[in-house]
């Protein structure tokens, strides 16, 4: 195994060996199935330790796995033998409130960026768990509460700093290196590591919001609702339909935890008097049987799951996008939901419509916006026993439910490792495209640990 010891000096941020007492805590990654071995992890600290570290892996020929927040499915921020760039060290987020902005560094986290954008009455469209990280969901898109109404994480994007593989430090933006900046927003990790990004913020402060809890009798009642009121629904109203095993939360009846529920998870962030008026019909579908909607603090909503999902559980996740709902699917959705297997298991359907589809088809690498919804089957639990009998439910429940979806492709960030075969369909539209560019910036797919393009031949 190679030592990268020319690496040694060159960089201000630690180099990680094998045999360093904290080699096991900076080569795990969120997903505990992945148990990968690097030849070193290095820390980044700046731009410079990240031109360093490209061009330390590409002089040895190793792998590179960049590393944001960590939380790629098929484990994409780690690597047997190659080199991690973990970038978690740069999450600087500097909030310029004058113009509602914010620069945020390549490693942080939506927690990161909530707390800060908070303090001043604003936000920006990011993931619905704090710990995930604002570099690899908003390069993959980017769907969460604020998407109907302000467009995806990657809408907001303004500008980026990326070290691309010829060790180069470019900014991408409407104004320099446009191709490559179109290709951000929706291509992945394909294109280099990005130091930093600048966003458009919103004024989002205290939203209503939180999640009700409906009987899984009621499901198919509660989601067809769901199909139909989200379409036209106010854009100022977040919220998506998903299966919930009751935690034992102080909301939840004692008898009831441990029962499977279907869930409206909302989040309005339009006039605080007119949410009863909104979110009044999402309580008339069915009885109710728990519920944690108020008011509250944008960020506040934003982490109000992330118990659900602590570091180290073995994950295995599949996805679509879908372009309608027919009965017949959502009967199918509800008959395989019968079966979700830990309270940390689930299938959401998003919807991305409003704002994510006022931007062109073509304006930015994401390439499925005449879908509907981005859907999600998520397998998450702790016992590798249970790994068989756990990823068998996430693809018998994907397999019945995929015909109906009228799309071969899914949202890059909710794909596993074993879905590369899809990863053309899942760029859709854009995937052409996205080759060419990639042949101008990384020619020789040295940043190819991530959905994959190939350099256009
Ligand atoms: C619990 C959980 C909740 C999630 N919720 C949402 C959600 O609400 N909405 C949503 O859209 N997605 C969601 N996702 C999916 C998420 O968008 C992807 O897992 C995404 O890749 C995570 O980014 P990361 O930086 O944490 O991951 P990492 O594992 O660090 O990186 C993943 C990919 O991004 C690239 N990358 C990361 N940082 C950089 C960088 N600085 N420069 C260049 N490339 C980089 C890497 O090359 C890699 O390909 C969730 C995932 C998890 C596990």
């Amino acid at each position: 195994m190679t030592e990268l010891t020319q690496l040694d000096g060159a960089v201000r941020g630690r180099i990680i060996r094998p045999g360093d007492a904290d080699y096991d805590e900076a080569r795990a990654v969120h997903n505990g199935m992945h148990d990968r071995r690097p030849a070193a992890v290095v820390q980044a600290r700046d731009a410079a330790d990240v031109v360093a570290a490209v061009a330390a892996a590409r002089e040895a020929g190793i792998d590179i796995a960049v590393r944001g927040g960590g939380h790629s499915v098929p484990g994409f921020g780690t690597v047997d033998d190659g080199l991690v760039i973990d970038m978690s060290g740069l999450h600087d987020v500097h909030v310029d409130p004058a113009n509602s902005r914010a620069r945020v560094g390549g490693g942080a986290t939506w927690g990161d960026v909530d707390h800060a954008t908070h303090a001043f009455g604003l936000a920006t469209t990011g993931g619905i768990i704090s710990t995930t990280g604002v570099a690899g969901l908003t390069l993959g898109g980017g769907i969460g509460y604020l998407a109907r109404a302000y467009g995806l994480s990657c809408d907001n994007l303004l500008s980026a700093d990326v070290v691309t593989a010829d060790g180069k430090l470019v900014t991408a933006s409407d104004y320099q290196n446009e191709d490559l900046f179109w290709a951000l927003r929706g291509g992945g990790g394909n294109f280099g590591v990005v130091t930093s990004m600048e966003f458009q913020l919103h004024p989002v402060s205290t939203i209503v919001g939180g999640p009700m809890l409906f009987d899984y009798e009621d499901a198919e009642t509660v989601f067809r609702f769901y199909r139909d009121f989200i379409e036209d629904a106010p854009e100022a109203l977040g919220c998506f339909f998903g299966w919930q095993i009751a935690p034992p939360l102080p909301f939840v009846p004692e008898d009831r935890v441990g029962d499977l529920f279907c869930a409206l998870v909302a989040c309005w962030t339009g006039p605080a008097d007119e949410a009863d008026k909104v979110l009044q019909p999402l309580r008339n579908v069915a009885e109710v049987k728990a519920e944690h909607v108020g008011p509250m603090p944008y960020p506040a909503l934003n982490s109000a799951f992330d118990g659900l999902f602590p570091d180290g559980l073995q994950q295995y996740w599949k996805a679509d996008f879908v372009r309608d709902l027919p009965d017949e699917a959502i009967r199918t959705h509800v008959a395989q939901a019968a079966g979700t297997p830990t309270v940390s298991s689930t299938m959401h359907m998003y919807s991305i419509n409003g704002a994510v589809q006022r931007v062109g088809a073509d304006e930015t690498a994401f390439g499925h916006r005449d879908k509907a919804f981005a859907e999600v089957i998520v397998g998450a639990w702790s016992d590798t026993a249970d790994n068989e009998a756990n990823i068998r439910w996430v693809r018998d429940y994907y397999d019945a439910v995929h015909p109906y979806s009228g799309s071969d492709g899914g949202y890059i960030n909710f794909m596993a490792d074993d879905d590369a075969g899809r990863v053309e369909a899942n760029f859709g539209r854009s995937y052409a495209r996205l080759a060419q560019v990639k042949r101008t910036y990384d020619p020789d797919n040295v940043f190819h640990l991530n959905q994959n393009v190939v350099p256009a031949g």
